[in-house]
């Protein structure tokens, strides 16, 4: 971490601690709804995916050490029993929280197994990967950092001046991008370099013969599309086939039905919602931060971003203040503390993949 970083990470966790100090136990008993997590990876941090998607993943001890703070504070429940709750006007009466991941790393189904035994999680799979396919802003990030160049040479292609900063900024424009054209500049793009497919990583990710397990050890799959596209972006039969595909194989795969569905990238608008009811799912989950209460339309769900950079101290520690009060809502609440923390938590309180 370089000194800015550290400097900005002690500031915060000092004024989240004082806080928590002071009002912790009050803004947590005060919360009622429904709080879904949305992790993605859980890797040790020495690994090359901790190192290349640090806001992706989470460090396995942070993890057990937030599973044990928040079964203390809190009921940790499933999605079905989420829904039913939501359903029954009965979510204002709880304190609870879901625990989802999105795209299927296999890390996090791993470790998941190991720490939530009894509580399950929801696992929403792009379905693609079961097949070994990586996701393609996984393969771009790989691509992009191993041969800076393409940075200017994609900027290029997609008619811009100048090359892009790095390949948070490349991934940024490509989202904007219906999946086709992703996919043939992806083409393009490793015509020009020594990029063997086959190096792409794909134990990353579940395969379909783990996904019986899941289900008989408590985990709730759900879809996230088949190759995760920006829907809002998307020719309407491509979107349709997206929703509905997924739904259809991973029914298949497991013999359950999947009611819950995640949007890629948290990016939907009226017609996706409603091509996501019309296929048959329960509810749909987006990335915007919140709570969920009785009355939240259960296809525009909110959920709270959890990574490793979000929710540890200036040593990298997991802080059960910073943590808490992220999920108490108190950097959106609390004037005007609020608004130092949000400005120094800068860019971890966001994510939107
Ligand atoms: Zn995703």
């Amino acid at each position: 971490m370089g000194v800015v970083k550290t400097i900005k990470a002690f500031v915060k966790h000092l004024i989240a601690a004082r806080i928590y100090r002071i009002r912790g136990e009050q803004l947590i008993s005060q919360r009622r709804g429904i709080a879904i997590l949305m992790y993605h990876e859980i890797a040790p941090r020495h690994t090359q995916v901790f190192r290349q998607f640090p806001v992706l993943c989470t460090a396995p001890d942070t993890f057990e050490a937030q599973v044990t703070w928040l079964s203390q504070h809190f009921e940790i429940i499933s999605m079905d029993e989420a829904l039913r709750r939501l359903h029954a006007g009965i979510a204002d009466d709880s304190r609870a929280v879901v625990i989802t991941s999105d795209d299927g790393w296999r890390g996090f189904y791993q470790q998941a197994m190991s720490t939530l035994q009894g509580h399950g999680a929801t696992i929403y799979v792009t379905t693609g990967v079961l097949q070994g396919e990586v996701p393609w802003y996984v393969r771009w990030r790989l691509l992009l950092e191993h041969y800076p160049h393409l940075l200017r040479v994609l900027a290029h292609d997609l008619g811009r001046l100048e090359a892009f900063r790095d390949a948070d900024s490349a991934i940024a424009a490509l989202k904007q991008l219906d999946y086709a054209r992703i996919r043939s500049l992806w083409h393009q793009a490793i015509k020009d370099v020594p990029f063997d497919e086959a190096s792409l990583p794909k134990d990353w990710f579940m395969r379909q013969e783990e996904l019986p397990t899941a289900v008989q050890t408590g985990f709730t799959i759900g879809a996230h599309t088949v190759n995760h596209p920006i829907l809002t972006h998307e020719f309407d039969e491509v979107v349709r086939r997206e929703i509905s595909e997924s739904k259809q194989v991973l029914e298949t795969l497991t013999g359950m039905p999947v009611r819950h569905f995640a949007y890629p990238n948290g990016d939907h608008n009226e017609q996706v919602v409603r091509w996501v009811a019309e296929a048959g799912y329960a509810t749909a989950v987006t990335t915007q931060a919140g709570w969920n209460r009785s009355g939240s339309d259960v296809y525009r769900l909110r959920r709270f971003d959890v990574h490793e950079t979000m929710c540890t101290d200036h040593w990298g520690r997991f802080s059960e203040a910073i943590f808490a009060l992220y999920l108490a809502g108190a950097f959106g609440n609390l004037a005007p503390t609020n608004r130092i923390c949000a400005k120094i938590a800068g860019g971890g309180m966001q994510c939107d993949r």
